[in-house]
């Protein structure tokens, strides 16, 4: 398997003053990294036939696939296949079932066919054309010196697609060995990235593997490229060292969507009562498309009169340990358990900080419970952060309570 070196040319104007934001460029890029590979240069030029052809010269010189993104438009300034027919020195070519297609999109939009139309009917003459099914300007891909020009429209949503259903394919044709290779994913909670990227260290896996990572705060994502035996063999070293911080072998579904799909699966559901976060579990499970199927709601009890009149726990037992202890976080969970009669309820409370910190509870303090049909159980947690990651980070914590129990 060769890796091929991949680079990018964004066309236009509006890219170089500021008027649009090169979101293209970084989609690939995202794209291709979840597939192990990546890009090398990043170049943006203005709309002129020199710029273009220039560029492209400069990505080619190391480059065995440029993508262009941009400038296959129908008007004067898009000049992305002009230029690219001079660098190989070929002209354009009618492609005529392009012109009829192109005639019948823009009849079903009641507009006629004109003469600016017809430009995006020609490729240079040797490409091969990328139809557009969502869009009017095909896109197309030309060899030069046996490295490849992938030519795909500006509009993001019609580059995603021809970027996905085409490209792609393409680059995996004709540099990587297609069926042998593979890709798999995987999410972990609970350490930080050096400790994942040192226990996956220690498997000693094998150089023709690529492995990256992503934080998706606070997952961290990790994707195993190369063979295909290859890489079922990393993936259950992963599992061997990862144990059950492998939150799911999926790399799309987040612990939230694990957790929603799991109690859907089940048929069980789920309540929330949460201090310190203050109704940011209930954001994060109701971002989940379905979730309304198991989680029924919760309590957004910050002081501690709510968390006695909502949830039922006793003053007395603040007054003895405090708003963020154990047991008021047990006794939150089962307040929130009994007047919902959710399966099960998750309960949040802690120091988020900045202030409010002591030697005995430090800011990044907190405690997380869940209370399930045999009774109620917690854990203590310090995770020492700015306001905003210790509140997400507990979150997760709550949820990946429920997910290992
Ligand atoms: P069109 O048929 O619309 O002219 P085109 O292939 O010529 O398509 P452009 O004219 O370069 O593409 O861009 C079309 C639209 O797509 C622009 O208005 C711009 O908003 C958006 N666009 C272009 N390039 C990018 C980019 N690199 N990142 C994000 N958006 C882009
Ligand atoms: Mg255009």
């Amino acid at each position: 398997m060769t890796t091929p070196i991949i680079s990018i040319l964004s066309v236009g104007n509006e890219l170089l003053d500021g008027r649009v934001v090169d979101t293209n460029s970084s989609w690939i890029g995202y794209e291709l990294r979840r597939r192990g590979l990546s890009l090398t240069k990043i170049t943006t030029c203005c709309d002129t036939i020199d710029a273009t052809v220039e560029s492209l010269k400069f990505l080619l010189s190391e480059a065995d696939v440029v993508i262009v993104s941009g400038g296959l438009g129908p008007t004067a300034d898009d000049l992305t296949r002009d230029s690219v027919a001079q660098l190989l020195g070929v002209e354009l070519k009618l492609h005529q079932p392009s012109l009829d297609k192109l005639e019948k999109w823009l009849i079903g939009r009641g507009r006629a066919l004109t003469e600016t139309n017809r430009r995006q009917a020609y490729i240079p003459a040797g490409s091969e054309l990328i139809e557009n099914p969502v869009g009017s300007a095909p896109g197309f891909i030309a060899t030069y010196q046996e490295k490849l020009i992938c030519t795909l429209p500006g509009v993001p949503s019609e580059l995603k697609h021809l970027f996905l259903n085409s490209v792609m394919p393409r680059i995996q044709q004709s540099f990587l060995q297609k069926d042998s290779a593979k890709e798999v994913g995987f999410r972990v909670f609970g350490l930080p990235e050096a400790e994942v990227g040192l226990r996956i260290e220690s498997c000693k896996l094998p150089a023709e593997i690529t492995v990256c990572y992503r934080v998706i705060f606070p997952e961290i994502e990790v994707l195993f490229r190369g063979e295909s035996s290859l890489v079922d063999s990393a993936l259950s070293s992963a599992q061997s060292v990862l144990g059950s911080h492998l939150v799911s072998t999926d790399p799309d579904l987040a612990l939230e969507a694990l957790i929603v799909k799991q109690l859907t699966e089940k048929g069980d559901s789920l309540a929330v009562a949460e201090s310190c976060t203050g109704g940011m579990l209930g954001e994060i499970l109701t971002s989940v498309p379905g979730a309304s199927q198991v989680f029924l709601g919760g309590f957004l009890t910050y002081q501690n009169e709510l968390k006695a009149n909502l949830l039922g726990v006793p003053s007395t037992l603040i007054e003895k340990h405090g708003a963020v202890s154990e047991e008021v976080a047990c006794a939150m969970a089962e307040g929130a358990r009994k007047k919902t009669s959710a399966t099960y309820a998750l309960s949040i409370t802690g120091v988020a900080g900045p202030d409010g910190g002591t030697t005995d509870k430090p800011v990044g303090l907190f405690w997380t419970a869940l209370a399930h049909p045999g009774g109620v159980k917690a854990i203590r947690t310090n995770f020492p952060s700015s306001r905003d990651r210790i509140r997400r980070y507990a979150c997760y914590v709550a949820l990946d309570m429920l997910r290992k129990f």
